[in-house]
């Protein structure tokens, strides 16, 4: 494996404590060392593990990050901080289809993570190196789902975590789950943005280990979606591969993932990235509307609170893995995005904001002809719907896909059921 930065070059060991480049502040980039094997030999380790260890094994040989560990982080079991974590079902509603307006669209949900949300896949290989290289604590900026994760696992390797998130600007789901699990959490009056500079100012003066993913570490974690997902596609990959896009960790992630699984001989062909940004939240696809001539920041404003960045961290990596899939990159509006979400919702399926605008996105670039009705489209929802409450009892427009579906009150008696279920239907 090598570490080098991405900006100047410079080398770091394997066991370093620094999370950017210690000279300038740069992304690292990590480089995998070559696995034992290739192509179907490799397909086939990965495949023998999937099956041989689904519901028994210890929780390493279970994980659905670490079955792709020399692809990850090859090291000891004993570092490895795993719940275990992936291991996430790839499903298909003919109601969320037919909305999209394609044949055959599956949703891979990530919400099935133990926290929730991807970012456990990036975490447990955070805080494995955490452990590796002595980090006494470990630190994080966060919307919400990284704190929870960053907070759960954190507690798992006993390292004590730092949390900072914008005041008023997180949902009560994702806040009550850091506090639960116990990291001291820092309510910052600012945005994500301020958030993630002063985390990156703590990490470099009081000596914490940064758990963002500007961490390359994250990165290679979250690789194993896409691993995993050609794995249960048979290692014959869907045309496109549709994602939220916020600090463009999981854009580059994909990228990275697809471009080594290509090199390794896993796939012979490569899925085209849709990352989907919020409308008043999206500088990378106003930059990728002009063939990322300019690096664009805004004050981020949405709904979709997961994707609510206006400076993206993982800008250069998330151009690269644009550029070399021919993906491409959309914005889409609120009400899109909960009008996605309805359906989703309404499907049995269920998500938090964020994950919908992966399959708004999509209907998007149908209605525009850039993705093809009869091409095979994979979303990934990135958390659960339980994650953001307080955004489900409200309806704000009226379109015809939204499913408004309030709570009844009823006295306690079986003709008041009656009426209920008489009016139902109806
Ligand atoms: C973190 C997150 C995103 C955005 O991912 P980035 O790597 O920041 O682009 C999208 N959806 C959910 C639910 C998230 O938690
Ligand atoms: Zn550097």
């Amino acid at each position: 494996m090598i570490i080098a930065c991405a900006s100047c070059g410079e080398k770091l060991g394997d066991r370093t404590p620094h999370a950017t480049c210690p000279k300038c502040d740069g992304l690292l980039n990590i480089t995998p060392a070559s696995p034992p094997a290739r192509g179907e030999a490799l397909q086939k380790l990965f495949d023998t593990r999937a099956s041989n260890h689904a519901m028994c094994g210890t929780p390493i040989q279970q994980s659905g990050v670490w079955r792709f560990r020399e692809l990850v982080l090859p090291t000891d079991d004993a570092s490895i901080v795993s719940h275990p974590e992936g291991n996430t079902p790839l499903l298909q509603r003919g109601v969320v289809s037919h909305y999209a307006g394609i044949d055959s669209l599956r949703m891979k949900h990530e919400g099935h993570n133990p926290t929730g949300s991807f970012k456990d896949r990036g975490m447990t290989v955070a805080l494995t190196q955490a452990r590796r290289c002595g980090a006494t604590a470990i630190a994080c900026a966060s919307t919400g789902n990284t704190s929870s994760s960053l907070a759960s696992y954190a507690a798992h390797a006993g390292i004590p975590a730092l949390v900072m998130v914008p005041v008023g600007r997180i949902s009560m789901g994702k806040l009550a789950q850091t506090v639960a699990y116990g990291a001291r959490t820092l309510l910052v009056r600012g945005d994500f943005d301020d958030c993630l500079r002063l985390v990156r100012e703590s990490a470099q003066s009081l000596g914490v280990y940064l758990g963002n993913s500007l961490n390359p570490f994250r990165i290679e974690g979250q690789k194993t979606i896409i691993f995993e997902l050609l794995q249960q596609c048979g290692w014959n990959p869907p045309d496109w591969i549709a994602l939220p896009a916020g600090n463009l960790g999981n854009t580059s992630a994909f990228g990275k993932a697809l471009r080594e699984a290509h090199e390794l001989g896993l796939i012979s062909k490569i899925p085209r990235l849709l990352s989907v940004q919020a409308s008043g939240a999206a500088p990378f696809a106003h930059s990728f509307a002009e063939d990322f001539a300019n690096r664009h920041k805004v004050r981020a404003e949405t709904i979709a609170t997961a994707i609510r960045i206006g400076d993206p961290a993982s800008w250069d990596r998330g151009v690269a893995a644009i550029r070399f899939t021919n993906g491409v990159v959309a914005a889409v509006s609120d009400g899109a995005i909960m009008e996605a979400k309805s359906v989703i919702d309404a499907s049995g399926v269920g998500c938090e904001p964020a994950s919908a605008a992966s399959v708004a996105g999509v209907k998007a670039l149908i209605a525009r002809g850039v993705i093809k009705s009869g091409e095979s489209v994979v979303t990934i929802l990135t958390g659960h719907v339980l994650k953001d409450p307080e955004k489900m009892l409200v309806s704000d427009t009226n379109s015809p896909h939204l499913h408004p579906n309030p709570p009844i009150e009823i006295d306690a008696n079986l003709s008041a059921v009656e009426r209920v279920l008489k009016s139902a239907a109806n």
